[in-house]
Order: structure tokens, then sequence, then C-alpha cells
């Protein structure tokens, strides 16, 4: 749809969440429609949004893909305020582990699967009036971490990338912010943990790396996304941490 008028600040803000089908952002999803916002979560799996969302399908490392899952968004709802950057994929292993495909499927996914949906979406968040990106990022990003070099290269990417698009807009009323969480217990962790010998024991000692003894829930980033989405107004260009004290802190 076209972009003619400014969003009305009383009605419902409209989010967008990529990947929100499962884990952190079927918890951003949830978050956001507790706090009053319509929410359209662009998934590779849409069938699997839980109601009241909208699933949408979309494969963020398509770009055609991620126009047509906007324009339907902006098409059903009149406008949208609100994009949750968070589809990502691992990977594992140093660099001789991956060959140059791999480094370039998921650098398109985690990194310019975020670009294109902000792209995308710009034309709305800027008519927004409480526009705001949040991206996920991880603790990752600023850590040296055996064994994730391309998936730690993909979330310094989305580090960056969170600082400078936060500068790009913050004078066009868009705030751009990411958070960084540790381990948190969702499929993706669950998936990693089946592929090891000993599931519960590697579960113990992960619980055990973060400072307050345990993973973090989906719900709990799923907050901290939602707080810096709609809540944070004066917050822009920061990484915000939801990571039991991983990162910072040394028992
Ligand atoms: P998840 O696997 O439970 O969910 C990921 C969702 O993204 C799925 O619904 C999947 O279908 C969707 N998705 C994957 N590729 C897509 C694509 N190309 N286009 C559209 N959707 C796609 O994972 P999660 O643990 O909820 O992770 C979500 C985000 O959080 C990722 O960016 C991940 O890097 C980040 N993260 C996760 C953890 C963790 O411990 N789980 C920690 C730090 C950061």
């Amino acid at each position: 749809m076209a972009v003619t008028s400014e969003a009305q600040s009383s009605d419902p803000l409209v989010a967008v969440v990529s990947g929100g089908a499962s884990g952190i952002g079927a918890a951003a999803v949830a978050a956001l429609t507790a706090r009053g916002v319509r929410v359209a979560a662009l998934d590779l799996k849409p069938d699997e949004v839980a109601a009241p969302a909208v699933g949408i399908a979309c494969d963020v490392s398509d770009d055609a893909s991620v126009r047509a899952a906007v324009a339907e968004v902006a098409d059903r709802f009149g406008r949208i305020d609100i994009v949750v950057n968070n589809a990502g994929i691992a990977a594992q292993g140093d660099i001789t582990d991956n060959d140059d495909d791999e480094w370039r499927r998921v650098l398109d996914v985690n990194v310019v699967g975020m670009v294109r949906l902000a792209r995308a979406a710009l034309p709305y968040l800027r008519k927004s009036p409480a526009a705001a990106i949040v991206n996920t990022c991880s603790v990752f990003a600023s850590m040296g971490v055996r064994r994730r070099v391309l998936y730690s290269a993909s979330k310094g990417a989305v580090h960056s990338l969170t600082l400078a698009m936060a500068a790009d807009h913050v004078r066009e009323g868009i705030r751009v912010n990411a958070v960084a969480p540790g381990a948190v217990d969702t499929p993706w962790i669950q998936r990693v943990l089946a592929k090891t010998a000993d599931p519960q024991a590697e579960r113990d000692a992960l619980n055990d790396r973060h400072p307050l003894g345990r993973l973090a829930r989906p719900e709990e980033v799923g907050d901290a996304i939602a707080f810096l989405a709609t809540e944070a107004s004066g917050t822009t260009g920061t990484i915000l941490a939801v990571d039991g004290g991983i990162h910072d802190l040394r028992l």
C-alpha cells in the first residue's frame, strides 16, 4: 500500500517480528501483544505462529519475499511502527569448518536479512509516531568463544549494524537497539544439546556458566525486546544484555 499519511498515534501500534514462530521471536510476539501491539510474525513456518498474531510466510534471505511480506502487513494493518529483526541461524566450528558458501548463507540470513526487513519497512517507520527497530544480537558478538567463529562474526556485524543504523535514523524519529542474550532455553538450544553425548550434563554445565545459574527464559528476552520497542523512548543505539551476567560478571 502507498504510504500517504501520518500514522495516527491513538491507534494501536503494529509490529513485524522475523522468526516469530519459535523461541525468542515467539516470546517477543507474545510480549508485544500483551502491550496492545498488533503483530505480524514473518517466518519460514507461518502456520506455527500463535494467534492473535498473524503468521506471514517470509524468508529473510530473499529480498522479494521480505518486500512482499512487508507489503502484506501494510495492506492488512495500514501501518508499521516496530521491526523486530530476530530470525537467525546457527553455525559451529573454526574457520576451517565452513566453506565460502556456508559463510555467505549464514551472513545472508543473520546480517543481510536484518537489512532487508528494516529497509522494506523504513517508509512505514518514517510515518510512525513511535518507530523502533530491535535486533537480536548475542553475547557472542563481544566474547571469544571457541568453535563459533562464523556465528560470532555474524552477531558482531549485528552489533555494529545496530549502532550505525541508530545513528542514521535517530533524526527521523526511529530508535534502533538490540538485545544480546546469553544462552536462552529455546528449541535452538534444545537442538544443540540433543546432539551432545550427555544432554543433561551439557545443560547443567551451561546453566553453571551463567552467573544467574541458569539459561534465560525466552520470555525474559521477549520482554526486553518489547521494552526497547515500546517503552524505552529515551534509548537508542543500546545493546541490552539479557545474559544472566555471563558477559560481564566473574564469580
Ligand atoms: P529458534 O530456532 O527457536 O527460532 C528461530 C526462528 O527463526 C524459527 O521460527 C525459524 O523458522 C525462523 N527462521 C530461520 N531462518 C529464517 C529465515 N531465513 N527467514 C525467516 N525466518 C527464519 O531460535 P531462537 O533461539 O529463538 O533464536 C532467535 C534469535 O536469537 C536468533 O537470531 C539467534 O541468533 C538469537 N540468539 C539465540 C540464543 C539462544 O541461546 N537461543 C542466544 C543468543 C541469540
